[in-house]
């Protein structure tokens, strides 16, 4: 049996086996952000395949034991699956607020902006709630109650300000999202967390 991040091969073709017994193939390495372990790894490049469209796709296995797949060019990187996590909840955030801050942070690595700060609108608000304000509110008055009750410095209040806006949908129209606004609405509320919960426990 194999021992753990021992590589078994399944060459199909008579080319696949003459790759792997005659041809002298060398180890070769990738440099990459690793979604499993979170560490930038030099990781063994396990397969590599030609596509159609003479990009490449290249299986990759970190240390750690998780995979990751890329499809590259000559320009680099077109994509990463799965994506390294950019955003992580602190330690001392209430567990369910740091369960649904961790769902926004994967929703933001796969791409999905606008899911992305749904769900941060709802940590704001499962935080507001925690901190004492009454259930059933709009949105805005939650962000009114943190800037007002719970981070009351002004320059809090300018940050928490610009999430205000972000995916600030009617019900008629869908406001998706861009990056950067997805990337102001993860940053604010990772930011308003720790001030609430982390700073205390320092
Ligand atoms: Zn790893």
């Amino acid at each position: 049996m194999a021992r753990a991040n021992e590589v078994e091969f399944y060459p199909a073709t008579f080319e696949e086996r003459q790759g792997v017994h005659d041809r002298g193939l060398k180890p070769e390495y990738f440099k990459y952000a690793c979604a499993g372990c979170g560490s930038i790894t030099q990781a063994r490049i396990v397969a590599s395949a030609r596509r159609p469209d003479a990009t490449r796709n290249l299986w990759c296995l970190c240390n750690c034991g998780e995979p990751t797949c890329f499809v590259s060019s000559d320009r680099g990187v077109l994509s990463q699956s799965p994506s390294p996590l950019v955003f992580a909840a602190g330690k001392d955030w209430p567990e369910d607020l740091a369960k649904l801050y961790d769902e926004a942070a994967v929703t933001y690595s796969a791409g999905a902006y606008t899911a992305a700060s749904m769900v941060c609108r709802k940590v704001l608000m499962a935080c507001a709630c925690e901190e004492g304000e009454a259930d059933g509110k709009s949105f805005l008055d939650y962000v009114d109650f943190i800037s007002g009750k719970v981070l009351t410095f002004p320059k809090a209040k300018t940050a928490i300000d610009k999430i205000r806006g972000i995916g600030n949908d009617a019900n008629h129209e869908i406001a998706f999202v861009s990056r950067g606004d997805a990337t102001t609405s993860l940053r604010i509320v990772k930011y308003m967390l720790d001030t609430i919960y982390s700073l205390p426990a320092a």
